[in-house]
C-alpha cells in the first residue's frame, strides 16, 4: 500500500525537474510541487490540524488543489476539493459545516454570488474552522503555492495508512442533494493505475482535463497524471481563447471531459478546417454517453475516443474500451477495468442477478469503490445489496463478451402509461440531426398517462428544424413510435451542472412553471 504523496515523492526523486503541473498561474516541477506540499502540510500541522480532519478547497482549477491534496495525503488529513463555481457562499457555509472543516483554502471573490457576498467574512461563523488560506485571483506572479516553501518549520513526513479517508468528494447532485463520498489513497490509486495501464499513459503523457479539479472526473485525471509521473495541464482559458491552440501549445496527448466539451472542441476544429490537434491521441469522454457522430468525428481527426463510465462512488471510470473497434465505442462503454467487476441485477430485486442482455441495475465491486458516504451509515448500507455489490442506480445490460451498455438512470426513466422510455436513447438519436446542438428528453406530467416525453432542443447557431422534421429523423433513426416525444421545447441554452451535465430538474421546473 502506497500513498499518493509517497508516489509523487518517488517521481520527485527520480525526475525532479520534470514539469508536474502546468497552469496559467505558472508551472511546478515535481521537486517544486513536493516542496509546496511539504510546506503546506507543515503549516496545517502548525495550526493544530490533526489526522482525519477536513481541509476544504474552494478554488477554480489551479495548481493549489494539487498541492493541498498531496499535503493531506502526507499528513493523514482529508482533502475536500469539490466546492465549485456554481456554489453560493451560503452553499459553501452549509458544506463546511456538514464536513466540519478545520481549514479552508479559498480564492478571494470566487463563487456564484461573489459580487454580493464574501465567504471570508462568513467563516468566523463556523466554529470548527481554525485557519483560512486566502489566495488572490489570477496570476500572482512567481510560483503557485498556498504558503511560502520555506524550510525552517519542516518536519519529516510520517508513514500513513493508505486505507483511510483522503478524499471527500460531493456527487454532482443530478438526482438530488449532493452526497459526500469517501475515498482513500488506495481507492484513488487503484483507479488511476487501471486507467493509465489500459491507455499507455506514462511519464511522457500530457494529460489535459476539461473537467474542473473540483469534479471527480478532473480530479481523477489529476491523480492519474501524478501516479505515472506525467504532466497535468490545468484548463484555465480566458473567455474567447482558443482551446485548440492551447492543446497544441501544451502538447496535450490525452484529454478528459464530458460530451459537451467534445461538441465545443469539434466545432472549433471544423470551423478552422484542421486535420488534427497537435499531439492529441485520446479523449476520455465520460459522465454521459457519446453520440455516434461525435465518435466518428473524433476518429476522423486521429483522436481515439474512449467512452468511460463511472461515478463519484466508484472513482472516475470503471469501464474502458479497446481502441480497435470504433463501432463498439458508440454502442458500449467497454469492459470492466482490471480490478473491478460489473454485474447486472433485477430492477426490483437487487439481490437477484439477471441473464446476459437483460436490462437491470448495474452493480459494481472492486478496488476503486468508495469507503462509504460521509457521516451517513444508513445511506452507505442502503447502497449495497446483500452480497456486497454497490448499486449504482444506473440501468444497463452486458453482452456475452462482457461489454456494458448504459440505458439510463434508474431514476431517469419516463413512464408513459406503464411503458418505460429511456431518455438517453431518444437524446442519442436526436443529437444526430444536423440542426441540433444539444437535446434533453424530460417528462411532462400527464393526467391520463402519468408522463409524456418532451424534447428540449437547442439548435446549432443559425439553424432550426420543425417538430415534424425532428420526428421524421427519429423515425428514420429507428426510434419506436411508443418512445416518440409528444412535446417540443426550443431553448437557447440547456442548463448544465458545474461538471457539464444537463440539469434536467431545471428543465422540468421550467416546464411546470409554464416558462417554456
Ligand atoms: P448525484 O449522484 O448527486 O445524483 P451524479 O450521479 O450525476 O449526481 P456523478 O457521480 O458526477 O454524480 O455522476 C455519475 C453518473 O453519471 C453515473 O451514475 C451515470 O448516471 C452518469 N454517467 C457516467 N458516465 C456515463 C456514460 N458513459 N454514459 C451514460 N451515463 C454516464
Ligand atoms: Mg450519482
Amino acid at each position: 500500500d502506497e500513498t499518493v504523496y509517497a508516489l509523487a515523492r518517488v517521481h520527485a526523486e527520480r525526475t525532479p525537474d520534470r514539469v508536474a503541473v502546468r497552469s496559467a498561474q505558472g508551472d511546478l516541477t515535481y521537486r517544486e510541487l513536493l516542496a509546496q506540499a511539504d510546506a503546506f502540510a507543515c503549516d496545517l500541522a502548525g495550526h493544530g490540524v490533526t489526522a482525519g480532519q477536513r481541509v476544504a478547497v474552494w478554488l477554480p482549477s489551479r495548481p493549489e488543489t494539487v498541492i493541498a491534496l498531496l499535503a493531506c495525503s502526507r499528513n493523514g488529513y482529508v482533502c475536500c476539493p469539490s466546492l465549485h463555481r456554481d456554489h453560493t457562499v451560503g452553499d459553501i457555509v452549509g458544506l463546511l459545516k456538514r464536513m466540519r472543516a478545520v481549514a479552508v483554502v479559498a480564492e478571494t471573490g470566487y463563487g456564484a454570488d461573489a459580487d454580493r457576498n464574501d465567504l471570508l467574512a462568513r467563516l468566523p461563523d463556523i466554529e470548527t474552522v481554525r485557519h483560512v488560506y486566502r489566495l488572490e485571483k489570477g496570476i500572482a506572479g512567481g510560483q503557485p503555492g498556498i504558503v511560502p516553501a520555506s524550510s525552517d518549520t519542516m518536519t519529516p513526513p510520517a508513514p500513513q495508512n493508505a486505507n483511510r479517508i483522503l478524499y471527500l468528494a460531493f456527487t454532482s447532485g443530478t438526482t438530488g442533494e449532493p452526497k459526500g463520498v469517501m475515498h482513500s489513497d488506495n481507492t484513488l490509486l487503484a483507479n488511476a493505475r487501471a486507467l493509465s495501464g489500459d491507455w499507455n499513459i506514462d511519464d511522457q503523457s500530457v494529460v489535459y482535463s476539461l473537467s474542473p479539479l473540483s469534479h471527480n472526473l478532473g480530479f481523477g485525471a489529476m491523480i492519474m497524471a501524478l501516479a505515472v509521473g506525467g504532466q497535468l495541464v490545468i484548463h484555465d482559458l480566458p473567455r474567447g481563447a482558443s482551446l485548440v491552440d492551447r492543446l497544441i501549445d501544451t502538447g496535450a496527448t490525452f484529454l478528459v471531459g464530458v460530451p459537451t466539451h467534445a461538441i465545443d472542441l469539434l466545432a472549433e476544429v471544423k470551423a478552422r478546417n484542421l486535420s488534427g490537434i497537435g499531439k492529441l491521441q485520446g479523449f476520455r469522454i465520460s459522465g454521459a454517453s457519446a453520440p455516434q457522430e461525435m465518435v466518428a468525428d473524433l476518429l476522423r481527426y486521429g483522436i481515439i475516443p474512449q467512452s468511460g463510465y463511472g461515478m463519484t462512488e466508484t472513482c472516475s471510470h470503471q469501464y474502458t474500451l479497446p481502441n480497435d473497434d470504433p463501432k463498439l465505442i458508440v454502442e458500449s462503454c467497454g469492459k470492466s477495468c482490471p480490478g473491478y467487476e460489473i454485474r447486472i441485477f433485477d430492477r426490483e430485486d437487487q439481490n437477484r442477478e439477471v441473464a446476459a442482455r437483460e436490462i437491470g441495475q448495474i452493480g459494481g465491486r472492486g478496488a476503486s469503490l468508495m469507503l462509504g458516504y460521509f457521516n451517513d451509515q444508513m445511506a452507505t448500507e442502503d447502497s449495497f445489496n446483500r452480497d456486497g455489490w454497490f448499486m449504482t442506480g444506473d440501468l444497463g445490460w452486458v453482452d456475452e463478451n462482457g461489454y456494458l451498455r448504459i440505458t439510463g438512470r434508474k431514476k431517469d426513466v419516463i413512464i408513459r402509461g406503464g411503458h418505460n422510455i429511456y431518455p438517453a436513447k431518444i437524446e442519442a438519436l436526436a443529437s444526430t440531426h444536423n440542426a441540433i446542438k444539444r437535446v434533453a428528453a424530460v417528462p411532462v406530467p400527464d393526467q391520463r398517462l402519468g408522463e409524456r416525453v418532451c424534447l428540449a432542443v437547442m439548435f446549432q447557431p443559425g439553424k432550426a428544424a420543425g417538430a415534424e422534421d425532428i420526428l421524421q429523423h427519429l423515425d428514420e433513426a429507428g426510434l419506436s413510435k411508443y418512445d416518440m416525444p409528444e412535446y417540443f421545447l426550443q431553448i437557447d441554452e440547456i442548463p448544465l451542472t458545474a461538471s457539464g451535465k444537463m440539469r434536467k430538474r431545471d428543465l422540468v421546473d421550467w416546464i411546470a412553471e409554464g416558462r417554456a
